[in-house]
């Protein structure tokens, strides 16, 4: 579920008394762009090498935050950067059904 991953990492910082990561999670939309998080939505990782982060923040936490951002349907193509919830998954990414009867119809 989205966000899970978050929380539990929120709340287990907070636990341990750990207050600046607690901070840093709690203004993390002011450390990434909206730009940014549809680039993590998107699963690409070279945002990473533009993105200023502690060592601490794994892919796996900030792609799941990254999905409480997400405010449209379905998932969000590769190709156009659109949200759709039709299309198929291709290298572990997503296409939209439009993108992907365009690329069909280039061959
Ligand atoms: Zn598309």
């Amino acid at each position: 579920m989205a966000g899970k991953l978050f929380e539990k990492k929120l709340l287990e910082f907070a636990r341990r008394g750990n207050i600046e990561r607690v901070r840093w999670l709690e203004n993390i939309n002011k450390h990434i762009l909206p730009s940014h998080v549809k680039r993590i939505l998107r699963k690409d990782k070279t945002v990473l090498q533009e993105l200023v982060l502690p060592k601490w923040v794994t892919w796996d936490l900030l792609y799941d935050w990254a999905l409480t951002q997400k405010k449209e349907k379905g998932r969000l193509c590769v190709l156009c950067d659109e949200y759709s919830e039709v299309g198929i998954e291709y290298n572990n990414k997503f296409i939209c059904e439009y993108c992907f009867l365009k690329l069909k119809n280039l061959k």
